[in-house]
């Protein structure tokens, strides 16, 4: 009995194991014909001003509808496309799309809007990624200034003195840095100093958990301060319900983005809630 039972044990392992490798493999390839049949696209989560309700701009966030997969969270092939390289391509075409579309926008609703876009940890780690920028800057018409990239603590342990040469030459350009999900990972203050960064991106695990425990509370509040001392912006990620929002517009925290606001939406959704909600500027 029991040697029967380790034959199916082992066979299940292996069974799963298989079923991991080819479901890796598998995404691979579905993205490689992805990239070739344009199964990616964009989705656009608004930025909200907490003091005035106005927009700040979006946030860019690749979405994959795969006719044989179906849809594929960024969670599960971002990481197998920073693996593969893939990413690289992934990136170029979400910036690219996202400043085509920022332009359109500000000219559409003669509105300063900001984009924010996430870039890899191995773009910053290219040679060339600076003049990938800023060739679809020149392409786009975008102006740097409208352009935030959102990087994530990772990228700061991974290659650290490559990483803050590239983000000050994007800086040069008049590009603007943001810190994304700040309190998750390798989170170190120091960081905070060193880097050449503009925004912090608060990550919602924090958000999330604030208004039922009090040391939550505290934390946020502190580091709102703290960072504002510095000089920098705050955005606070995730947040889903008006006790959130109140409460971060008390502690100052200057912009907010979240459920509560909006999803991320297509960009024909887009821009019927810009016309829809023209109070999110007006107010
Ligand atoms: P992120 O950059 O921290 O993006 C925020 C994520 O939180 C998005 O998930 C967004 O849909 C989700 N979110 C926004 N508001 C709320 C809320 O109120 N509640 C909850 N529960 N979630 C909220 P998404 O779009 O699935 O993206 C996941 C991650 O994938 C992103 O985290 C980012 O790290 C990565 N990613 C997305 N697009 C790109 C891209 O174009 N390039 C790269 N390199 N990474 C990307
Ligand atoms: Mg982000
Ligand atoms: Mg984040
Ligand atoms: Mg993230």
């Amino acid at each position: 009995k029991a040697k029967e039972l380790g034959g199916n044990n082992h066979r299940f392992f292996d069974d799963t194991m298989n079923e991991l490798v080819i479901k890796k493999d598998q995404i691979e390839r579905m993205m490689r014909l992805a990239l070739e049949r344009n199964e990616f696209n964009v989705h656009y989560q608004p930025q909200i001003e907490s003091a005035t309700g106005k927009i700040r701009g979006f946030e860019a966030l690749v979405r994959w509808n795969s006719p044989e997969l179906g849809f594929v969270s960024p969670e599960d092939f971002v990481p197998i496309a920073e693996k593969t390289g893939l990413i690289t391509q992934i990136d170029e075409l979400v910036m690219y799309q996202a400043c085509l579309k920022n332009v359109e926008l500000q000219h559409q609703f003669d509105y300063p809007f900001l984009m924010a876009v996430n870039i890899s940890a191995l773009q910053l780690g290219r040679a060339d990624f600076v003049d990938k920028v800023q060739l679809i800057l020149n392409e786009t018409k975008m102006k740097p200034e409208y352009l935030e990239i959102e990087i994530t603590e990772s990228i700061l342990v991974e290659s650290f003195e490559s990483s803050i040469s590239i983000l000050r030459k994007l800086e040069s350009l008049g590009i603007k840095i943001a810190q994304d999900d700040f309190g998750t990972g390798y989170s170190s203050l120091n960081y905070l100093n060193v880097l050449p960064i503009h925004t912090l991106k608060i990550d919602r695990s924090f958000i999330q958990n604030m208004t039922s425990a009090t040391a939550e509370k505290t934390i946020i509040e502190s580091i709102i301060n703290l960072v504002h001392k510095l000089g920098h912006d705050v955005v606070a990620e995730g947040v889903e319900t008006k006790e959130q929002y109140i409460l971060l517009k008390e502690w100052n925290c200057d912009f907010v983005q979240g459920y509560y606001f909006s999803r991320p939406v297509s960009e024909d959704k887009l821009v019927e809630l810009l016309m829809e909600e023209k109070n999110y500027k007006n107010q």
